[in-house]
């Protein structure tokens, strides 16, 4: 039999990822020959390791926290999509045996919150918090979707404001710090920033929140996030983790790599679960 294309996912650290599991179901529903694991790699090793990586037969990587920007010069090719977040979450081998980097999670939050959620983006006033790799990932994807205002906040205002430099040409786009976030409920309030990691909530004041206010935090987690539960006690109509968003990215990874696109929801269902079936997972040689 054929060996597997290998492919797996490059962090540091990297042992907390779903990524191995949601892959394995992917493959496992579509029958493709492949593995996929984890291989954390340090910063200083990053482009030795890539290369090693790759010249070894491997086809494909996942990239995740720190290396998002990093492994951008490494690619000969990017999407257009890479090139506006300036950021690269995929990287895939090409023919001529280059590499072309793409960001799939911008379409990936964009896609759970129209298919999903059932959410209506278009003509809507949304609020994004923080300014780093997530929020410039995300970006360009919400504003394609023509909302009536995008408005990005920041701790510090001035990482926000250079977010609106770059991107206020694809739309209608607003930036500050908390302290400008508006008094009258917005219709989405998307959580980019690191806090729920550390179980805090970004100081935003409760009237941005109101019955209509889907609130969605970008992290994911087997229990309610600080930020969810904040929604939840300020009267949000609904208050999302970001499952939906991890697992469409990947299933848009998974597209380009093998050219057939997953059905999410038994894998967002699996993920969502207190105790995923962790063995669905092809295990790749040691
Ligand atoms: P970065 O480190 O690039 O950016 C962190 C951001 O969070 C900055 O804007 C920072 O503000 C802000 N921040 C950190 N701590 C706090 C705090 N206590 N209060 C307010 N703001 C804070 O991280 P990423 O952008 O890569 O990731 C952000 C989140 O998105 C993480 O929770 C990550 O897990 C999640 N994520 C989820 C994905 C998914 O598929 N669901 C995909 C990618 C990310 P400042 O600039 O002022 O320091």
């Amino acid at each position: 039999m054929r060996q597997p294309d290998r492919y797996a996912v490059i962090g540091y650290p990297v042992k907390h990822s779903f990524s191995p599991f949601i892959h394995g179901m992917f493959a496992k529903q579509t029958k493709q020959n492949l593995t996929y694991r984890l291989l954390e790699i340090a910063p200083e090793q990053l482009a030795d390791q890539v290369t090693d990586f790759f010249a070894d037969g491997g086809k494909g990587l996942n990239v995740t926290i720190p290396h998002k920007q990093a492994v951008s010069p490494l690619c000969k090719y990017r999407t257009p999509r890479a090139e506006i977040a300036g950021a690269v979450n995929t990287l895939a081998v090409q023919p001529d045996d280059e590499l072309l980097g793409d960001n799939t999670d911008g379409a990936g939050l964009v896609l759970d919150l129209l298919n999903n959620l059932k959410l209506k983006l278009r003509e809507s006033r949304i609020l994004l918090l923080g300014a780093g790799g997530a929020a410039r990932g995300v970006l360009g994807p919400l504003l394609e979707q023509s909302p009536a205002l995008l408005h990005v906040v920041n701790r510090d205002a001035t990482r926000a404001n250079a977010l609106l430099a770059e991107f206020r040409r694809l739309g209608e786009l607003r930036a500050g710090g908390f302290g400008d976030v508006q008094s009258e409920p917005y219709d989405l309030i998307i959580n980019a920033t690191a806090a729920s990691l550390q179980g805090e909530v970004p100081p935003i004041a409760a009237a941005a929140v109101g019955r209509q206010t889907t609130c969605y935090d970008m992290a994911y987690s087997k229990e309610d996030t600080a930020f969810v539960k904040w929604a939840k006690e300020h009267g949000a109509g609904q208050a999302e983790l970001g499952w939906g968003m991890l697992v469409e990215q990947a299933a848009e990874a998974f597209l380009l790599w093998r050219g057939v696109r997953p059905d999410t929801s038994p894998v967002l269902a699996a993920v969502r679960s207190p105790t995923p079936v962790l063995q669905e997972a092809p295990q790749a040689p040691k």
